[in-house]
């Protein structure tokens, strides 16, 4: 097992075992779009836009009580130490499942029959987490298109690492360390809709991670808020 931690419980960029890397989110980065987002967390770059509500195709997937939400979560070939396959893998189809399940029940569907919102998540640059990061940017994108929603969805992970719980993993410590449980909720409406497990937790430190996750989300919705109100109130105080 690597070492990730030093004698004072400090990892190896620096941060304590409860800390998030720094993020930065912006609103509305992609003209073009109906609604777009940016977001650094730590190392991870990326970039979430939104198409819709539009036309739905093939004409058969139409629901006619509702939208239905299209979601692509990829990673340029550039976004990892070595050149990445373009061709979709199966972890992206299954992060593109997974988003868009956590990103679904905060939406008002119904006002918006017949019709398909499209979201598109580029990964310019991975370092771990991408997926929550990945789910915190596309729920920004929503808001900015101006679709209804009943709250924000916010992602953020926690794991273990030297077999201690850790907030917020990178590449190596992901890779490196012991756990990974990736987390987002409905802040407001107490819901999760985004939680996985990869690897081996006791029932404590499951308990333990979750709570800390549960914080790191809070906090980043605290900041995605504050990206809201820098685009339309030109203010964080707002
Ligand atoms: P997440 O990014 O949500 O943590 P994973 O745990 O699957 O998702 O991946 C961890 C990290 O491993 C990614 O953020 C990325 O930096 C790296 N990674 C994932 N897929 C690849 C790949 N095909 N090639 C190189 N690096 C990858």
């Amino acid at each position: 097992m690597s070492n990730l931690l030093n004698s004072k419980n400090r990892r190896l960029d620096g941060r304590k075992l409860d800390e998030l890397r720094p993020i930065k989110m912006e609103v509305g980065v992609i003209d073009n779009a109906n609604g777009s987002s940016y977001i650094e967390f730590g190392r991870n770059k990326i970039i979430a836009a939104i198409y819709g509500p539009k036309d739905v195709h093939p004409k058969h997937k139409t629901k006619t009580e509702s939208a239905i939400i299209k979601c692509r979560y990829h990673m340029t070939p550039f976004s990892t130490g070595t050149r990445k396959n373009p061709a979709p893998s199966r972890r992206e189809t299954e992060i593109s499942k997974i988003i868009r399940e956590a990103l679904e029940p905060a939406i008002v569907l119904t006002d918006y029959p017949r019709t398909a919102i499209h979201v598109y998540i580029e990964v310019l640059q991975s370092d771990g987490g991408s997926r929550c990061a990945g789910v915190t940017a596309a729920s920004l994108a929503l808001a900015d298109a101006g679709i209804n929603m009943r709250d924000l969805t916010a992602g953020c992970a926690a794991g273990k690492i030297n077999g201690k719980v850790a907030l917020d993993l990178d590449e190596v410590e992901d890779m490196e360390g012991d756990a990974d449980l990736p987390l987002a909720i409905l802040p407001n409406l107490e819901k999760v809709t985004l939680l996985q497990l990869d690897g081996d937790f006791s029932r404590k430190e499951f308990i333990e991670a979750f709570k800390l996750a549960k914080e790191g989300c809070l906090k980043v919705y605290d900041m995605q808020r504050n990206a809201l109100k820098d685009k339309y109130f030109g203010s964080k105080d707002a």
